[in-house]
């Protein structure tokens, strides 16, 4: 199974519109004070949780790297 290894706010294309949704589904990694932030030391075991936010996300600006790939994957 793929592991998480970051998860990141990517305006290249679009900008966080600070709805909260990820925050909403996944508080343990994701908060929205203004535009949206990944905790310090957040927990990326939560995988299914990400995923999901990053899905959920409307503009697409949730990036995931999986295995040090080194490579982007915005799910959205
Ligand atoms: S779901 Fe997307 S647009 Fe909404 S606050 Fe999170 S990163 Fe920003």
């Amino acid at each position: 199974m793929a592991t998480v290894t970051r998860v990141w706010l990517d305006e290249s294309e679009n900008e966080c519109t600070m709805c909260g949704a990820c925050e909403a589904t996944c508080p343990e990694v994701f908060e929205v004070p203004e535009k949206m932030v990944v905790k310090a030391g957040a927990d990326l075991s939560l995988d299914d949780q990400i995923l999901e936010s990053a899905e959920g996300c409307p503009v697409g600006t949730i990036a995931i790297e999986y295995d040090n790939s080194g490579k982007r994957d915005n799910p959205a």
